[in-house]
């Protein structure tokens, strides 16, 4: 068994034994995980930071794992790896109801964690899979073309990348693109976006930055893109 997509990776878990073997075993093998111990801090931490998955204890304090994936799942489409003690079909599913989707009954073997995290880790990378972005270069391949980006335009769309599928507000944008956003002028996040868009839609038939009205933008999922070069537009 190989374990090959290297994740980022939130745990919650309460029992704090639990918590660090299983933070020591993902290390181990590559993974970067980042522990909480409630589930208050284990939402303010996957609202704050990016991951590629989370493995969410169903029974926690300050708040239950069903209300945490919850809040996460109407913001974020990572992946969660719900654990349970009970083994009640009930609580499973009630787990997938509020957005887990996958769960290990506990006691679980950590061969079985990695496995599952491989299996959520793999059919997000299908997702994406027709839009990668090289950081070292600023470079975006859109279904295998690569398209050159300034540093503010990658900016732009790694912060969409990363929330792909939802919306984010402007302010969320402007600060990862410049840091401050009060230094920049008022229209400066129209200004890039249509630059993005120059470059990275209008060359092809499916328009993937969709604008949120009220809110800012939104990248969509590119899993269903069927986008060729658009030929009409080219010429
Ligand atoms: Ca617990």
């Amino acid at each position: 068994m190989s374990f090959s997509l290297k994740q980022r990776v939130l745990v919650v878990e309460d029992d704090a034994r639990m918590l660090a073997l299983v933070c020591q075993g993902l290390r181990e093998v590559g993974h970067t995980p980042m522990p909480a111990s409630d589930g208050e801090a284990g939402l303010e931490l996957a609202m704050r930071l990016t991951f590629d998955s989370i493995v969410l204890d169903l029974g926690l304090p300050a708040r239950d794992g069903c209300s945490v994936a919850r809040a996460i799942k109407s913001h974020r489409t990572v992946p969660i790896l719900m654990l349970t003690a009970r083994d009640g079909e009930e609580d499973i599913l009630r787990g997938f109801d509020h957005g887990a989707d996958d769960y290990l009954t506990k006691p679980f073997s950590f061969r079985e964690l990695l496995a599952r995290l491989d299996g959520l880790g793999r059919a997000a990378a299908r997702h994406t899979a027709r839009l990668r972005v090289d950081p070292a270069r600023q470079l975006v391949y859109r279904n295998e073309v690569p398209i050159q980006l300034t540093r503010n335009e990658y900016l732009l769309l790694a912060a969409l990348h990363r929330h792909s599928g939802s919306p984010v507000d402007r302010h969320t944008l402007m600060e990862a693109v410049w840091q401050d956003p009060r230094v920049i002028s008022a229209n400066a996040l129209e200004v890039l976006v249509n630059a993005l868009r120059a470059k990275f839609d209008a060359p092809f038939s499916t328009k993937l930055l969709v604008t949120v009205r009220g809110v800012g933008y939104r990248l969509q999922s590119s899993a269903d893109d069927p986008a060729e070069p658009d030929r009409r537009q080219a010429s």
